[in-house]
């Protein structure tokens, strides 16, 4: 079995952040893992700028963003397995991860920082009518194809919420050639900020349908058609409202869930708002020593805040490590 004082699952900004802070206290044995093959996490897909205003006083990319923290973990000798996958934790701080090379690892770490970040629900989560037909995507999955694998999941694109994510995806599917034929909303506004309704919708002229729903999908082996319809004041469909817009594809940007997977396996409990594990005033969950940030905790609209709240994480995981086993030292 591996040991370490501090594993990191998760190398997003929150836990890079908590890796180099770490570290700058002088513990020397952190891991990072992460499922992808990159850290970064869901920054290296936002091409678009926004990001470290705060922290850095002035606006970058996703990835150039991630860039300025992946170099700090290079220069720090900071450790990190990609493509290592976390799989099931234990009370007793044993985490069990798989690789292709390593195949099933089993760690035992003095502490764990859960960092795994939030997705977007998926269709089967939101009850739409319709067969299991292809073609119907998450935001998030649709912007990763598109800016970091090279591939158009469609060309006729129906979106459903409006949140940022929604809205940078749209103008995204834009301007790579496809046609985004409406965004669906059920509230009377945008979720999204105003300047990306600008930027994004208006600019495109995509036509933006509040206070509607997607009732149904058509389209057997590949979505064909959705059937949208106006709601009412209770979010109910109203009937004789219905409209058919032919597409080859739906984008779903419902709603982000924090990736809490494995919480449920080792029994913390988690708020029934936001769905991030409960932490105290250390950001420690109820089993002591096992700390958690970022999107995990609750979705984060700047990535800066997710970045300090990584660092502060760093902190209280080696106070915690200083306290608990090298304090007779
Ligand atoms: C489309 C979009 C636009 C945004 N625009 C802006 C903006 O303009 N300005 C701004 O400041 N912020 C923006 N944000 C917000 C900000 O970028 C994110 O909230 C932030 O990057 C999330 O950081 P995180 O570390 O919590 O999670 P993530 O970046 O999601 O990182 C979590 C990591 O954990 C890994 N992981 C998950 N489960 C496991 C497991 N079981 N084992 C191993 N690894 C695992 C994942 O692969 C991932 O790499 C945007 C976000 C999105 C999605």
């Amino acid at each position: 079995m591996l040991e370490w004082d501090i594993v990191i699952i998760g190398g997003g900004p929150a836990g890079l952040a908590a890796a180099i802070r770490a570290k700058e206290l002088g513990n020397d044995r952190v891991l990072i893992l992460e499922r992808e093959g990159y850290l970064g996490g869901v920054l290296n897909q936002c091409i678009h700028s926004g990001f470290g205003f705060e922290i850095m006083q002035k606006e970058l990319t996703g990835p150039e963003y991630a860039e300025v923290f992946i170099r700090k973990i290079l220069v720090m000798g900071i450790e990190y397995k990609l493509n290592t996958t976390v799989f099931d934790l234990k009370r007793d701080k044993i985490i069990y991860a798989v690789n292709e090379v390593d195949g099933i690892i089993e760690i035992k770490s003095k502490a764990i920082i859960l960092a795994t970040g939030c997705r977007e629900r998926p269709r089967g989560t939101i009850n739409i009518a319709g067969s299991k037909s292809a073609g119907i995507f998450t935001a998030g999955t649709v912007q990763k194809f598109i800016n970091l694998e090279g591939y158009i999941p469609g060309k006729e694109v129906v979106i459903l919420g409006s949140g940022d994510i929604a809205l940078v995806v749209a103008r995204r599917l834009i301007l790579e050639g496809a046609n985004v034929k409406a965004v669906i909303e059920v509230n009377e506004q945008i979720e999204g900020k105003k300047e990306n309704l600008e930027d994004c919708i208006k600019d495109f002229d995509i036509p933006l349908k509040l206070c509607y729903t997607v009732v149904g999908v058509e389209g057997i082996d590949r979505v064909e058609g959705v059937i949208i319809s106006k709601i009412d004041e209770n979010k109910v469909p109203i009937k004789g409202t219905e409209e058919y817009i032919a597409c080859d594809t739906i984008v779903l940007s419902v709603e982000l869930i924090p990736d809490s997977e494995l919480l449920k396996g080792i029994g913390i409990n988690q708020w029934t708002s936001s769905r991030g594990p409960k932490v105290n005033e250390n950001m420690e969950t109820e089993i002591e020593g096992i700390f958690a940030c970022g999107n995990l905790l609750y979705v984060h609209n700047k990535v800066d805040k997710i970045t300090l709240e990584g660092y502060s994480v760093g902190e209280k995981a080696v106070k915690y490590i200083n306290e608990n086993y090298y304090k007779s030292l």
